[in-house]
């Protein structure tokens, strides 16, 4: 199946979690813009509304809170929260560190991914450094075993988190294999260097620059699964989410713009009927279309199909081809409310700058490429498009 429908549930979820995106969220936007800058006491707030909509740890299993959706039901819900700017529909449809139940010990979910299910605090992933972005192949972080402990030396960039995490999970050379730790704020050695800001601001997240001096942590804390391995099925899910997320940004550009279009007149006529207007989004909308499928496509690909390698392929076509029809939708939207589509508190001019991201986190569009060409010539197309 190419795409399948959506279940009665998720569309039905789906609807609840857009109806509140739009009732609260949308508000809480403009009185961001006008301010300027987000107050963590309204963000607690909206989160504990969506807690008690039921939106929160929706990907998690039962015994965490959750409901194991399926990646497309993730996916449909992601969509939604993709509407709101500011990176306020992460506060919406908060999800758990599904990757984390997967490989960590135990105890470690116990004690760390528990709490997360639990809404007490949030993890940060610690992988990019100065020297190796797209190419983690290049990490300089290492951990150095001594008597029962891990010894951490290295320095990660852009470590995304919403406020203080309650722990970081970082990729570190150990023993000359790639290996995840988790690491609490307070580990002696632990230095937040910088907190740059980003084309985004104000948003939900910020992104600092962390530095480990010879921060020591003890061997329960190193994740035995292989941190290669994890690190890949983090960014994999991560790809997908930014996918759909671009898909409900589009669409709100879309109702926006075009309900615009057909409302203001120049030169005599509706600006929907002049075709330098129609046109481009015409175009958006067809390309929302693909973008949609594409990425339905691919959520349903990571549900059924057992070849990892082709999941990835058809994921990074869907982050591809999904954050550059952003891009573009946003920039036409912005066009077609002229000035008033430069002013912040217009969603498409914080649309325009927000989405800009989305061509480089998670891995820029360049390395989506490099992925789907990978795939290409050593498999073929043929598995690709099935
Ligand atoms: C807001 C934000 C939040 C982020 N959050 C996190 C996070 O939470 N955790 C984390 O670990 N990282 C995070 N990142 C890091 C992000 O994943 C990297 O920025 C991204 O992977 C690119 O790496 P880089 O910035 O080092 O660019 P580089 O790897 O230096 O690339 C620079 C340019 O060269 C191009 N390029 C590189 N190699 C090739 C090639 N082989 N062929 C063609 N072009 C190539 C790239 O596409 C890019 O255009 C975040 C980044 C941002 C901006």
């Amino acid at each position: 199946m190419i795409v399948p429908e959506l279940p009665e549930d998720i569309r039905e979820l789906k609807e609840r979690v857009g109806a509140f995106v739009e009732q609260e969220v949308y508000p809480l936007e403009a009185i961001i813009a006008e301010r300027g800058s987000i107050d963590p006491g309204e963000l607690d707030e909206l989160r504990r509304k969506a807690r008690d909509a039921g939106f929160a740890m929706l990907n998690m299993p039962p015994e965490h809170g959750g409901r194991d959706l399926s990646m497309l039901g993730q996916v449909a819900l992601e969509e939604e929260s993709g509407k709101a700017t500011n990176g306020l529909g992460f506060a919406v449809v908060d999800r758990g560190p599904r990757e984390l139940l997967e490989i960590a010990t135990p105890e470690q979910v116990d004690r760390f991914v528990a709490p997360i299910a639990r809404g007490e605090y949030r993890e940060a992933w610690a992988l990019t450094e100065p020297g190796a972005g797209s190419d983690l192949a290049g990490l300089q972080a290492t951990a150095v075993r001594d008597g029962d402990d891990w010894v951490l030396n290295g320095e990660k960039w852009f470590v995304t988190s919403e406020g203080d995490p309650g722990f970081y999970i970082v990729l570190a050379v150990a023993e000359g294999d790639q290996t995840l730790f988790i690491v609490e704020p307070d580990a002696p050695g632990l230095e937040i260097v910088r907190t740059p800001r980003f084309l985004h601001d104000p948003y939900i997240d910020h992104h600092p620059e962390i530095v480990f001096r010879d921060c020591r942590v003890p061997e329960s804390s190193r994740v035995p699964a292989s941190g290669d391995e994890g690190a890949k099925e983090w960014i994999l899910v991560e790809r997908l989410f930014i996918a759909a997320r671009c898909c409900g940004a589009a669409k709100r550009l879309l109702d926006e713009a075009s309900a615009w279009a057909q409302g203001r007149e120049a030169f005599g006529s509706p600006l929907s009927e002049h075709q330098g207007v129609a046109f481009p989004l015409a175009d958006s909308l067809t390309e929302l279309l693909a973008a949609r499928l594409l990425t339905y496509h691919a959520a349903h690909a990571f549900d059924t199909l057992a070849d990892r390698k082709i999941v990835h392929g058809k994921v990074a076509m869907a982050k591809l081809f999904a954050s550059e029809m952003a891009g573009r939708a946003a920039d036409r939207a912005l066009q077609v409310f002229g000035g008033r589509g430069y002013m912040v508190e217009n969603p498409a001019a914080r649309f325009y700058r927000e989405l800009r991201v989305d061509r480089i986190w998670e891995g820029t569009s360049e390395i989506q490429r490099l992925v789907i060409a990978r795939g290409l010539f050593k498999r073929g197309a043929a598995p690709y498009l099935g």
